[in-house]
């Protein structure tokens, strides 16, 4: 594993969904006041990301996983903390200056259906990128590339005149981790790039990625709510809560060995052949709003071994050895 190519210091990412001036007006205590509607997405959030890992963020629904991701591609700014791609600061850049890092940065969204274009072919929505990102490229080598990017995802070149509709949606996934490829990135960010997709398919697609990270060296960024599809593929995995990192580890120790009991309860719900259920850790309550965020620690509604402290003070992430990090008092 090589220097740090993404690192990224406490992040915060809020949104203000007050929405008009109307709905924005409330009584309390007798008084017509102006509310605001916050939600904190994203709370101190910091990680760096080794050049050729596959780095995992894992967490239910809601928890800030694909707000982080495009937090970090640019898609929406940050509150405040720091973003670092090579060294360099990114986070602050305007769109042109972004530019050149929008080429090296790729995404790979979750719905194979909806993130191509259903009236472009496959050839156009190919070569869009790459002759976005490289003006002085001829039509020839358009051509030659794409050829090659289909070749490598497990298309027919032949096939490029085709439209969406006329694929499965594991080869429009292909279709769309081409596109990703067709600009040479450095780094991908995988947002549920399998989860649409049925299980045999699954299998196929997350090949194809270790593929393409061995013969070009990428590295991924994978946001996923599926632990068991992380097992396998990911070099290190965090672990998200209401926009927080509570535990962050080598993907091995994580898995056998989970140190904060929110990573303990997901893992005790992934079925294992020939296991028994009984160590499934069943967790009380609702996840909070991100709204209404729990002062202290922000698992403490829902955690077992929740104490006075936990209500009170934010524990902070913590190094507890063999680059394993946690949150949490115990
Ligand atoms: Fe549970 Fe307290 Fe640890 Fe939070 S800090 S996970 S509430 S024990």
């Amino acid at each position: 594993m090589n220097d740090n190519l993404l690192t990224v210091n406490n992040l915060v990412k809020r949104f203000d969904i007050s929405g008009g001036f109307l709905e924005q007006l409330a009584f309390e205590n007798g008084k017509l006041i102006r509310k605001h509607t916050i939600v904190r997405a994203l709370n101190d959030v910091s990680f760096t990301i080794s050049s050729g890992e596959t780095f995992s963020v894992v967490g239910e629904s809601g928890c800030g996983k694909s707000t982080l991701a495009r937090t970090i591609l640019g898609l929406y700014p940050p509150e405040s903390g720091e973003i670092y791609y090579s060294k360099k600061r990114i986070d602050n850049l305007s769109s042109n200056k972004m530019l050149p890092y929008r080429s090296k940065m790729q995404m790979i969204f979750q719905d194979p259906y909806a993130s191509l274009n259903p009236r472009k072919t496959v050839h156009q929505t190919l070569e869009e990128p790459i002759l976005f990102h490289k003006k002085s490229i001829s039509k020839k080598e358009v051509r030659e590339k794409i050829s090659e990017v289909m070749m490598q995802v497990g298309i027919d070149p032949l096939w490029g005149r085709r439209y969406p509709h006329e694929f499965s949606g594991g080869q429009r996934q292909r279709i769309s981790i081409a596109r990703a490829l067709m600009v040479d990135p450095e780094f991908i960010v995988a947002d549920e790039p399998v989860s649409a997709l049925d299980v045999s398919i699954q299998a196929q697609i997350l090949n194809l990625l270790m593929d393409a990270q061995k013969e070009r060296g990428l590295t991924y960024m994978f946001i996923t709510h599926d632990l068991s599809v992380v097992e396998h593929i990911s070099t290190r995995v965090a672990v998200m809560y209401l926009g927080v990192l509570c535990e962050l580890a080598p993907a091995k120790e994580l898995f056998t060995s989970p140190k904060h009991p929110y990573t303990q309860a997901l893992l005790s719900a992934i079925p294992r052949v020939g296991e028994q259920r009984s160590g499934h850790i069943k967790l009380r309550g609702e996840v909070p709003t991100p709204i209404n965020l729990p002062s202290g620690c922000v698992f403490s509604a829902r955690c077992p071994y929740a104490s006075e402290i936990c209500k009170k003070e934010k524990p902070q992430l913590k190094n507890v050895g063999n680059n394993h990090f946690i949150s949490c008092f115990l």
